[in-house]
């Protein structure tokens, strides 16, 4: 799995983060108001067009789900966004995941962000 040299950080972080409050999707709406963006008309419809173009398939190349409930797909950005509107709104930067592989990159790019360089 991760790099010994990786632990310290990751368990140091873990008490801050069951402190701050979450929504449902691990996310704090105050501190991250692109979040709003995601209620935007426009986004919706470059999620379907996301979808759409990469054929309702889920994207992980170990998985290749195909998947036409779209409440069950998740347009995911490649690069993390971080509130650049840039990558955001990035067709080429949108990728279509079904659920659980959306969970399970999400989680594993958070942890690397979050024991990334101090
Ligand atoms: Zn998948």
């Amino acid at each position: 799995m991760g790099k010994l040299s990786a632990m310290p950080g990751r368990l140091s972080a873990m008490p801050q983060r069951l402190a701050r409050p979450r929504d449902p999707d691990g996310h704090s709406a105050e501190a991250e108001p692109w979040r709003a963006w995601y209620n935007l008309k426009r986004w919706k419809l470059l999620r379907i067009a996301t979808f759409v173009r990469d054929l309702f398939t889920c994207q992980m190349p170990d998985c290749r789900r195909i998947e036409t409930d779209t409440a069950l797909l998740v347009c995911d950005h490649v690069e993390r966004h971080n509130g650049d509107p840039r990558l955001f709104w990035d067709e080429r930067n949108l990728q279509t995941l079904c659920k659980p592989c959306h969970d399970k990159t999400k989680q594993a790019q958070e942890r690397r962000a979050r024991v990334g360089p101090a």
